[in-house]
């Protein structure tokens, strides 16, 4: 799983057309339907890690006939192909678009996750002893803290 993505790393995740993602869901068995598409155009346009909820409440203004379900189960399959990312942060699952190596600085506050990138992480080596646990297949620094604008409040409130 070392194969490294085409995309430059300060790119955000660029946007596979209609006919690339009907030849990897075709390849899965699986029909692409416009509600897919949807879904996968929604996370792809995020630049917030979105939740199930809001691309939920996003989409149903266009399509009134999707359900929370229909978006839980899309969001999975996308993530089963490959075409996103699932994270599972503190108790909540939040949906990553951005498939390039790069880090989370996670804002403990409002749960807002704020990209970053950290090339001295990137080069180092995975340690030995981990090679007896596993195959390693992803690496991502998980940064907590409060964010710029939850400080600021926090300066106002007092
Ligand atoms: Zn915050
Ligand atoms: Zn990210």
């Amino acid at each position: 799983m070392a194969k490294k993505t085409k995309k430059s790393h300060d790119a955000n995740s660029a946007r596979l057309s209609v006919d690339e993602l009907r030849r990897i869901f075709e390849n899965a068995g699986l029909r692409l339907t416009h509600q897919r598409i949807m879904v996968y155009n929604a996370v792809v346009d995020s630049k917030e890690h979105p939740s199930a909820e809001t691309i939920y409440e996003q989409l149903k203004k266009d399509i009134p006939t999707i359900s929370l379900d229909t978006v839980y189960r899309t969001l999975s399959t996308l993530d089963r192909l490959g075409l996103i990312k699932r994270l599972q942060l503190f108790d909540y699952i939040r949906f990553e678009p951005d498939l390039s190596r790069h880090h989370h600085f996670i804002c403990k506050k409002c749960k807002k996750i704020i990209d970053f990138h950290w090339p001295e992480i990137d080069g180092v080596s995975i340690p030995e002893t981990l090679k007896s646990v596993g195959e390693v297949q992803d690496q991502m620094v998980e940064v907590r803290g409060i964010c710029k604008e939850c400080l600021a409040q926090e300066g106002g409130e007092k």
